[in-house]
């Protein structure tokens, strides 16, 4: 007799969220829908095509003609590691940026390079403060990475990516700039900043499937990569054997690329490069605005200072006497509804909200503050029934004002 499973199984059927946590963000019908195409090989002819598609799109989206342009079969920390892995060799001092958690994944990945990470933290909720960064360029003239996170998805801060790559510059450094959380809901502008590695994620403001890792690099760092001497201490990560798959002129066995998530990845592109950056990055201002302006009715405040907040990523303090938890749940359980909870040294003490790329949406927000006041009102605060939707209501109305003020001769009588 075989084995048997102990219990028994039946097909998976997800329940319906409204994602609008930290990611994965809520997933488009035509972006789902292009997963369940036929599967082919990664080098037919067809899906070879696709892939110059792919790439071309990308290159969009980070605003780049970096040739190296083309996503990692792998989450964003892989993508993350890709660029520590080929640019960070034993005893290579790098400067670190910290201001979350990510600017920590950020260390250990140098750390374990055998690289000696030169650590410059900032407070949580703040973004990188260049003064600093330049402070320690001058005392580290040895350093030869500049390492920040452009979008800290734990806090919730927006850093200066174009000054912290041009400080770099002028100190002789190349750059690793996380746009995870970024690319798709705030400019990222790779050439424009001259970043030389950078990596995002597929599930955050691209609203595709997670497990991809949309990464750049620039020739600068192609020409570091040539002149290394020791090889690269992860095989699936060497950009030098990747280059024999999704490089120019070579398509070659390296490893099966994740052809149906490749296929979402390119609708999820596709759909951002039709709506147009400018407009994808001016809808995530508009339902942050109004998720802020309901917020402020129910009286909660904003971790991040107003300058430096993310659209995509509403980081609000739980009110006092609230059971953190509790709501969490009751907001999943009873409204469908995933925000995230707090990491690190601000777990238990802030929400993160996502509108993150197509969760970015009217709805969401109403949904959102529709469900937290109810949510508060059952653990015994004090809300006034309807305000906080009424205050976001009154918010996209002010906004469409402002984008389309009414003309005089409409506004005559008669
Ligand atoms: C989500 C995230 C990552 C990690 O991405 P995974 O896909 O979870 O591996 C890295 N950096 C930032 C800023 C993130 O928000």
């Amino acid at each position: 007799m075989l084995q048997q499973p102990e219990i028994s199984p039946n097909s998976y059927a997800p329940p319906q969220r409204r994602l609008l946590g930290p990611g994965p963000s809520d997933i488009s019908t035509r972006v789902l829908q292009a997963l369940a195409k036929p599967t082919i090989g990664y080098l037919d002819p067809s899906f070879v095509g696709m892939m110059e598609e792919l790439k071309s799109l990308l290159r969009y989206a980070f605003q780049t003609t970096n040739a190296l342009t083309f996503p990692v079969s792998g989450p964003g920390s892989a993508g993350m590691e890709m660029c520590f892995v080929n640019l960070v060799d034993r005893g290579d001092k790098v400067i670190v940026c910290r201001n979350g958690v990510f600017g920590g994944r950020m260390v250990e990945n140098v750390e374990r390079c055998g690289g000696t990470p030169v650590i410059i933290d900032d407070v949580w909720g703040q973004p990188v403060d260049p003064n600093k960064v330049e402070e320690a360029l001058k005392q580290h003239p040895d350093a030869k990475v500049l390492a920040f996170v452009h979008a800290e998805t734990s806090t919730g801060a927006l850093s200066d990516a174009k000054v912290l790559c041009a400080l770099a510059q002028k100190y002789g450094c190349l750059t690793i700039v996380d746009t995870v959380t970024s690319l798709g809901g705030v400019p990222v502008n790779v050439d424009e900043w001259s970043a030389d590695a950078v990596y995002s994620g597929s599930q955050k403001c691209l609203s595709c499937t997670p497990g991809l890792s949309p990464i750049t690099f620039s020739e600068r760092v192609v020409e570091q990569v040539g002149k290394r001497e020791q090889k690269c201490q992860s095989w699936f990560l060497d950009l030098k054997l990747l280059l024999g798959y999704w490089g120019e002129t070579t398509r070659t066995y390296h490893h099966t690329a994740p052809t149906n998530s490749l296929y979402a990845l390119h609708e999820s592109l596709l759909a951002l490069q039709q709506e147009g950056l400018e407009q994808a990055w001016a809808r995530h201002q508009s339902n942050h605005i109004a998720l802020k302006d309901g917020l402020a009715a129910l009286g909660i405040d904003f971790v991040v200072a107003e300058q430096s907040r993310l659209p995509q990523l509403n980081s609000i303090y739980i009110p006092s006497g609230l059971d953190d938890k509790a709501v969490r749940a009751e907001m999943l359980q009873q409204h469908g509804i995933e925000i995230g909870a707090g990491l690190g040294a601000l777990a238990g003490k802030i929400w993160r909200i996502g509108l993150m790329g197509y969760s970015s949406r009217v709805e969401n927000v109403i949904a959102c503050l529709n469900a937290l006041e109810s949510v508060l009102t059952n653990q015994a605060r004090d809300c006034e029934p309807g305000a906080a939707v009424a205050a976001a209501y009154r918010s996209y109305a002010q906004q469409s004002l402002v984008a389309h003020p009414p003309r005089a001769a409409v506004c005559q009588p008669g």
